[in-house]
């Protein structure tokens, strides 16, 4: 596996692999890597000759009170876990490469980034889009995968690719979840023995709307109670957002039906935890 750290270094390797015949699959992340990151890469492997793993811990997704310089790194181990799945290439470049002085540029995708999780972190999509524009770019990958872990990020990123005319099928990854349901994130580190139980409240509760729609219910509204009751009976949750939303346009849904997702945010101790689940996915599949 090669190492990458230049902007100039990525696009010389694209062009080479280009001019070979060679497709290119990307996987966007911020290391810390977990199961869910390693996932995204078999995926990746299996789509094109060619994979590239961008790490990069992107300074402009990040509110000035959160959690940039705390982001837990650990850039040896990212590198071994991703020579193991095959990634040809790592792409790990300087905050000062990818933003270099002078730099003014942003992308940014209206109407999807204001509700969710955008609501309570201004400018975080933009930091998003502007700098998987910037990958795009470096990379010329044919495909890229994301996670449906971070599903207003993979709507948001649909989009733009759609806008902008990018000639790159996006797919989209199913969440890998811990044994006992967690959702994994780099950011679980952050969690107490204590608040890692109180977390589990958010697939606790993702299950229980499962069964109730199975049961039959289409009711978004009595669905977003039942769950908020059983987020708010967990001691340790203090809850962002509960929503139910079509997929595409993350538009609030009235009813349940085929392409709504329930996609929750909520706080345990200083950890900010998403999670979310496409509440028909067995049904459509
Ligand atoms: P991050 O490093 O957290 O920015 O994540 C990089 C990519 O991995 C994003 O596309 C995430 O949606 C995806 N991802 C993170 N956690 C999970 C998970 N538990 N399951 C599936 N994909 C995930």
């Amino acid at each position: 596996m090669e190492i990458i750290r230049t902007p100039v270094a990525m696009t010389a390797w694209a062009n080479r692999m280009i001019a070979a015949g060679d497709s290119i699959a990307l996987v966007p992340t911020m290391g810390y890597f977990h199961e869910g990151h390693l996932s995204l890469m078999r995926q990746a492997r299996k789509l094109a000759k060619r994979v590239v793993v961008s790490l990069f811990v992107n300074p402009i997704q990040f509110g000035p009170q959160e959690d940039l310089a705390r982001y837990p790194r650990d850039f040896d181990r990212d590198a071994a876990l991703a020579e193991q799945e095959g990634v040809d290439v790592l792409f790990a470049p300087a905050v000062a490469a990818m933003y270099p002085e002078g730099s003014r540029t942003r992308v940014a995708v209206a109407g999807l980034t204001g509700g969710l999780c955008g609501g309570s972190r201004p400018g975080h999509f933009e930091g998003v889009t502007t700098v998987v524009a910037k990958l795009f770019h470096l990379v010329k990958p044919r495909f890229a995968v994301f996670g449906q872990k971070d599903f207003q990020q993979l709507a948001v990123i649909r989009r733009m690719t759609a806008d902008l005319n990018w000639d790159i099928e996006i797919v989209g990854h199913s969440i890998v979840r811990e044994a006992d349901g967690l959702a994994m994130s780099s950011r679980n580190v952050y969690l107490s023995a204590g608040e890692r139980q109180s977390a589990l409240g958010l697939s606790r509760a993702i299950r229980h709307a499962r069964q109730r729609v199975r049961e039959g219910l289409a009711d978004a509204a009595m669905l977003l109670r039942e769950v908020r009751e059983i987020l708010t009976a967990t001691p340790g949750i203090a809850v962002e957002y509960v929503e139910c939303v079509d997929e595409k346009t993350l538009a609030p849904a009235a009813r349940l039906a085929p392409g709504v997702v329930l996609a929750m945010a909520a706080r345990v101790g200083t950890t900010r935890l998403i999670d979310n689940d496409d509440l028909f996915a067995e049904e459509v599949k």
